[in-house]
C-alpha cells in the first residue's frame, strides 16, 4: 500500500479523499491556492504546499507546481479528485513520468474516452448500444443537415469535445438546424478549441442513468450497479440517487454487463462511470438504454453507490493504485436499500440560482446522516470556485424512506447565514409528487420552475411569528431610547394589548399588527437577524431599520471593511474628508450587484484604501471613519 498522498484537489472531495487516506494510515498532502490558505483541506492533510494565487488556471491547474509539491514532500502518489486535472492524460502521463503514481485510470484511457465520438464507435465495437446519429469526419454542415433529416428530429448537436452541456443543442426542426449547428460549433470552438460535433436522436423521456465500474491491473472489472441521476437543471446534476427507481433484473444485467464490457474495452484501472441514456417512455426498459460516455474519475455522487453497497471507492482507487487486486468480486457485491445524495449550493435559487459567496457566518450541516464537506463555520466561499457547500447522504432500507429522511433532514438543517443556499430548493425538489414516484426525466426542473424554486419572500404567515419573536420583552421606553434610530420607531404599542412594529425580510418591509403581550422569551435586536426556516429555505426577518441609519456589513468602530470579494466602482470621499450618518463612501460591485458603504456616524475620514477599479478581497479594510467628537 501506499505510504503518501498528495491529493490535487481542494473542497469537500480533498477532504474526502483525506479522510479515507487518514484511516488507512496514509501520510496526507494537500495543496492549497491564495484563496485557500486556510481551508479545510489544508488543515485536515498531515502537509500542504502553496501552489499559486487564487485562479483555479494558476494553481488548481498547474500540473507542473502539484508535481513539484508531491517531490517535494515526498509524496508517492497522487489522487487528483474530480475536475481540475482528473481526466487531463497529458497530466497523468507526466505524474507517471515523474516516477510517481496516478490514482487513477491509464492516460490512454483517459484519452481513449475524451472524445465523444470516439468513445462511442469504440463502444460499438464493443457490442455496447450506443444512442442513434451521425459520428462521421465529414462535417459539412450540409451533410451535418442530410444526417439529422434521415435521423429524424427532435436531435442533438454534440460537441465531439464536449463536457458540461457547452456545445450541445437540441434541434426540434429542420429548419432550426442551421442556427442551432452555428451556434453549437461557436460555442464548441470557444469553450474546448474544436469546433467538431456529433448528431444524436433526441430521446424523449430521457433518463440519465450510469454505472459505477471499477477495473484493477491484474485485468479484473467489476461494476457497482447504477445511479440515477436524472434530476438535473441545465444538465447539471442536482439530486443523485442509487439503485435506479423502477430498475428491474433484466434490464439491470443489461445496462450493468454492457458497462462492463466498455470498461473491458479500454483495460480500464480504478474508478470509471459509464454514463447511459434511457428512453424512459415506457419505463426503464433492456432495448431502450444507449451508451452516453464514460467518466475517467471519481464522480461527484460516488457515495450513494457506496451507501448501498458498503464499500469506500477511495480505498479501492488506493488499493488498486497500489498494485492490488480488487477488494471483492461481482459475486461479493450486493445492494442493500436506497441512498440519495443532494447537493447543496451556495447559490440564490430565487436570484436565478446566483452563486452565494461570502464569509459562512453560520453554518449547521445536518448530523445525523452522512454529509461530505470541504467547509465549516467561518470559511468563506470564494468567488473563485464551484459553490458547492455539502453533500447531504441519506441510506434507508427503502427509497420512501430515503426520501423520507431526506426531506426531515433539509427541513431541519442545513441553515446558513449570511450566504445563501439552494437546501430549499432541494427540498421542494425531492417533494414533487414526480420525484416521489420515482419516474422524473431530466426536463422535470425545467418544466417544474414555478413548484421547486422557493419565493424570494417568506410565507404570509411566518411573519407573524417572526414578529412576535422581535417583539422587545423589555420595555417600550427603554426600547426606544436604546435605539439610534431619528424619528422612526419600528414598534408602537397602541395599548397594552396591542403593538405595530415594522419587519424586514430581505427587500421587503411589513407592518405587523399584534395583539396580546408577547411571552417575554426573545429580547429585540434591529442590529441581528432572526432566521426562520420553511422547508429548507432560510428566510431572515429583523426589526425595520430605514435606509441610512443602518450600519454596513463588517463595521467595527468605524472601520468598513469589503463584506465580500469584489470591485470598486466608485469612491465617494477622499481623506480627511467630514461625513455624515448614512453618506455613502464607496460603492462595490460584487457577484453582479452594487453595495453601498455608508458611514456609520457622523466623523472624518481617517483612512481611505479603496481607488475604483480596485479589486478588494472579503474583509479587506476599505475605509475608516473616526467619530466626530473623538480624536483618531
Ligand atoms: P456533457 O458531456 O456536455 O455533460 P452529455 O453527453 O453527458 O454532455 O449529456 C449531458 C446531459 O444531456 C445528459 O445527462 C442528458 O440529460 C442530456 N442528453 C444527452 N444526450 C441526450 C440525448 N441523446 N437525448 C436526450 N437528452 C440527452
Amino acid at each position: 500500500m501506499i505510504r503518501s498522498l498528495l491529493i490535487a484537489n481542494r473542497g469537500e472531495i480533498a477532504c474526502r479523499v483525506i479522510r479515507t487516506a487518514r484511516r488507512l494510515g496514509v501520510r496526507t498532502v494537500a495543496v492549497y491556492s491564495d484563496a485557500d490558505r486556510n481551508a479545510l483541506h489544508v488543515r485536515m492533510a498531515d502537509e500542504a504546499v502553496h501552489i499559486g494565487p487564487s485562479p483555479a488556471r494558476e494553481s488548481y491547474l498547474r500540473g507542473d507546481r502539484i508535481i513539484e509539491a508531491a517531490k517535494a514532500t515526498g509524496a508517492e502518489a497522487i489522487h487528483p479528485g474530480y475536475g481540475f486535472l482528473s481526466e487531463n492524460a497529458d497530466f497523468a502521463q507526466a505524474v507517471i513520468d515523474a516516477g510517481l503514481i496516478w490514482v487513477g485510470p491509464k492516460p490512454d484511457s483517459i484519452r481513449a474516452m475524451g472524445l465523444k465520438d470516439a468513445a462511442k464507435k469504440m463502444m460499438q465495437e464493443a457490442g455496447v448500444p450506443v444512442t442513434p446519429g451521425y459520428l462521421g469526419e465529414d462535417q459539412d454542415p450540409a451533410r451535418l443537415k442530410k444526417e439529422a433529416d434521415a435521423i429524424g428530429y427532435p436531435v442533438l448537436i454534440k460537441a465531439v469535445a464536449g463536457g458540461g452541456g457547452k456545445g450541445m443543442r437540441r434541434v426540434d426542426a429542420p429548419d432550426q438546424f442551421d442556427d442551432a449547428l452555428d451556434s453549437a460549433k461557436r460555442e464548441a470552438a470557444s469553450s474546448f478549441g474544436d469546433d467538431r460535433v456529433l448528431i444524436e436522436k433526441y430521446i424523449s423521456s430521457p433518463r440519465h442513468i450510469e454505472v459505477q465500474v471499477f477495473g484493477d491491473s491484474h485485468g479484473n472489472v467489476v461494476h457497482l450497479f447504477e445511479r440515477d441521476c436524472s434530476l438535473q437543471r441545465r444538465h447539471q446534476k442536482v439530486i443523485e440517487e442509487a439503485p435506479a427507481p423502477g430498475m428491474d433484473a433484466a434490464t439491470r444485467e443489461a445496462v450493468t454487463s454492457a458497462a462492463v464490457r466498455a470498461a473491458q474495452a479500454v483495460n480500464y484501472e480504478s474508478a470509471g462511470t459509464i454514463e447511459f441514456i434511457a428512453d424512459a417512455s415506457d419505463g426503464l426498459r433492456a432495448d431502450r438504454i444507449w451508451f452516453m460516455e464514460m467518466n475517467t474519475r471519481l464522480q461527484v455522487e460516488h457515495p450513494v453507490t457506496e451507501e448501498i453497497t458498503g464499500q469506500d471507492l477511495v480505498e479501492w482507487q488506493l488499493r488498486v493504485a497500489s498494485g492490488e487486486k480488487l477488494p471483492k468480486t461481482q459475486d461479493e457485491l450486493t445492494i442493500t436499500g436506497h441512498a440519495i445524495e443532494a447537493r447543496l449550493y451556495a447559490e440564490d435559487p430565487a436570484k436565478g440560482f446566483l452563486p452565494s459567496v461570502g464569509r459562512l457566518e453560520y453554518l449547521f450541516l445536518p448530523e445525523d446522516v452522512r454529509v461530505d464537506t470541504g467547509v465549516e463555520q467561518g470559511d468563506a466561499i470564494s468567488p473563485f470556485y464551484d459553490p458547492m457547500i455539502a453533500k447531504v447522504i441519506v441510506h434507508a432500507p427503502t427509497r420512501s424512506e430515503a426520501v423520507d429522511t431526506l426531506l426531515s433532514e433539509l427541513n431541519r438543517r442545513p441553515i446558513s447565514w449570511p450566504v445563501r443556499t439552494n437546501a430549499g430548493f432541494l427540498y421542494r425538489a425531492a417533494d414533487a409528487q414526480e420525484f416521489r414516484s420515482g419516474t422524473i426525466t431530466t426536463a422535470f426542473l425545467e418544466t417544474h420552475v414555478e413548484e421547486v424554486v422557493p419565493p424570494a419572500e417568506p410565507p404570509s404567515n411566518m411573519w407573524y411569528g417572526a414578529a412576535w419573536n422581535l417583539l422587545p420583552s423589555r420595555p417600550v421606553n427603554e426600547c426606544r431610547a436604546a435605539t439610534p434610530w431619528d424619528g422612526f420607531h419600528p414598534l408602537r404599542l397602541n395599548s397594552p394589548e396591542s403593538a405595530r412594529l415594522a419587519i424586514q425580510s430581505g427587500d421587503v418591509v411589513r407592518v405587523i399588527d399584534m395583539l396580546n403581550s408577547p411571552n417575554g422569551n426573545w429580547t429585540a435586536s434591529g442590529r441581528d437577524p432572526m432566521l426562520m426556516l420553511d422547508r429548507g429555505q432560510v428566510y431572515s426577518f429583523r426589526i425595520y431599520e430605514p435606509r441610512g441609519t443602518g450600519t454596513s456589513h463588517g463595521l467595527h468602530d468605524g472601520e468598513i471593511e469589503a463584506p465580500m470579494p469584489g470591485k470598486v466602482t466608485a469612491v465617494e470621499v477622499s481623506q480627511g474628508e467630514k461625513v455624515a450618518q448614512g453618506q455613502r463612501l464607496l460603492t462595490l460591485e460584487a457577484m453582479k450587484m452594487e453595495h453601498a458603504l455608508t458611514a456609520p456616524f457622523d466623523g472624518t475620514v481617517a483612512e481611505l484604501n479603496a481607488t475604483p477599479g480596485a479589486q478588494v478581497n472579503e474583509g479587506q479594510l476599505l475605509v475608516k471613519v473616526t467619530p466626530e467628537d473623538r480624536p483618531s
